[in-house]
């Protein structure tokens, strides 16, 4: 198939627009991707037509918003390769889906003296739970360290595992360096400790395809908005003998069998783990995301993405004063260039109609690492054109002659 990349944009209104009287460079797809028209046209048409509360109703546009709703989670269940919808959660995004495992693993599986293993270039989302995680409980976080070029030390890794050590939690993607890291290796030598591996997928879901049979890891989180779908839906991914295992994160309607003021019986796989009325419409459109994605083709958007995300480094690094931050595997490239402050150069290139995004891009611990206090990071989507980095690039540089 040719990438017919004009056609793509069609599908985005957003990308049409200017912003400063210049056309929108919009380099943040990192932090959220732009919707497509049949996302948004789903949701409307859900709105407009569907609209009732799922699961509870007898009548027809219950049934049919709960068909929705269903179908969706099938659709998730393709797309991941999971073996079985109990194994889809439905959640508000990566975020959520690390805080559910984390209490409820937690609750099950950790006790005083236990470990926890985190890698440096983690998130805060991938950290901060494990952390509140350890303070409740006597536990200890541990953490793999990372080479100066942004790679995980294996053997360090390795060595860290050990009989308190009980669930290993690894990015990915960084969404700092974009460093793909060798999950497949991280999962192998954990289970060969009969360590369960948890994988943040908020970085990897929209750039290559994901396959959760072929990766074999235990739990596996993502966000749909950085798919292409809206904000307030995720994905907790779990093995159903994990997820069997571990005690509801929330109480409330939908996640019970029976209630009595004595007890309280839980309801079946993935349903447990999903108190009160799920953003159905959202899971709607997540599904509708994936499809699109799916229509375009995973790897035809891998290919595309590495071609720019190649190009833009090979421009950029003849900038004088680039120093960039980690090996951009994937479409994440973070940047300083000389002294120019990333908040400067980030706003500067804003009113150049150029959005990318400054900061620790919520990853502070690996800021510290590398001895800065944030980056200018541009971060690539499907829709992005060569022209794009070529503005990027000319960018950069005026804002550089401005210093
Ligand atoms: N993990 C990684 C690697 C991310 O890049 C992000 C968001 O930037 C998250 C987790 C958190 O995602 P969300 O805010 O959608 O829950």
């Amino acid at each position: 198939m040719t990438y017919d990349i004009n056609k793509i944009r069609e599908d985005f209104p957003i990308l049409s627009r200017s912003v400063y009287g210049k056309p929108l460079v919009y380099l943040d797809n990192g932090a959220t991707t732009q919707k497509p028209r049949c996302v948004v046209e789903a949701m409307v048409d859900e709105y407009y037509n569907v609209n009732a509360n799922v699961h509870r109703g007898v009548h027809f546009l219950s049934q049919q918003a709960t068909d929705l709703h269903e179908a969706s989670r099938e659709t998730v269940r393709r797309f991941i390769n999971a073996r079985s919808i109990s194994e889809v959660v439905f959640t508000r995004g990566t975020t959520e889906s690390i805080n559910l495992l984390a209490f409820s693993f937690g609750e099950a599986f950790v006790g005083e003296g236990d470990e926890i293993v985190v890698s440096t270039m983690e998130h805060h989302s991938n950290i901060v739970p494990w952390q509140l995680l350890c303070q409740r409980k006597g536990a200890k976080l541990r953490v793999i360290p990372m080479t100066d070029e942004g790679r995980l030390c294996m053997d360090e890794y390795e060595k860290l595992l050990n009989p308190r050590t009980r669930i290993v939690c690894c990015a990915h993607v960084s969404n700092v360096m974009g460093t793909v890291n060798p999950v497949e290796d991280i999962i192998r030598i954990a289970h060969a400790h009969d360590v369960p591996v948890l994988i943040d997928g908020a970085q990897s879901t929209p750039h290559f395809s994901v396959d959760m049979q072929a990766l074999d890891c235990d739990f596996f989180a993502f966000s749909g908005h950085k798919v292409y779908a809206p904000t307030g839906v995720g994905v907790l991914y779990g093995k159903e003998e994990w997820l069997d295992k571990l005690p509801p994160y929330q109480g409330g309607g939908d996640m019970i069998k029976t209630v009595s003021f004595e007890r309280t019986t839980f309801n079946a796989l993935p349903y447990k783990f999903e108190a009160g009325t799920p953003d159905y419409v959202a899971t709607h459109a997540l599904a509708r995301a994936l499809d699109y994605v799916s229509a375009i083709g995973m790897d035809n958007i891998f290919q595309h993405e590495q071609s720019l995300t190649r190009y833009a480094r090979q421009q950029m690094s003849q900038i004088e004063g680039m120093k960039f931050f980690g090996p951009s595997d994937d479409a994440v490239i973070s940047f300083q260039v000389g002294d120019i402050h990333h908040l400067d150069m980030g706003t500067l290139l804003d009113r150049l109609g150029i959005a990318v995004r400054t900061g620790h891009h919520c990853a502070e611990p690996l800021m510290r690492r590398l001895g800065i206090e944030g980056t200018c990071r541009a971060s690539f989507a499907l829709y992005n054109t060569t022209e794009e980095v070529d503005a990027l690039v000319a960018g950069i540089k005026r804002v550089a002659m401005m210093f």
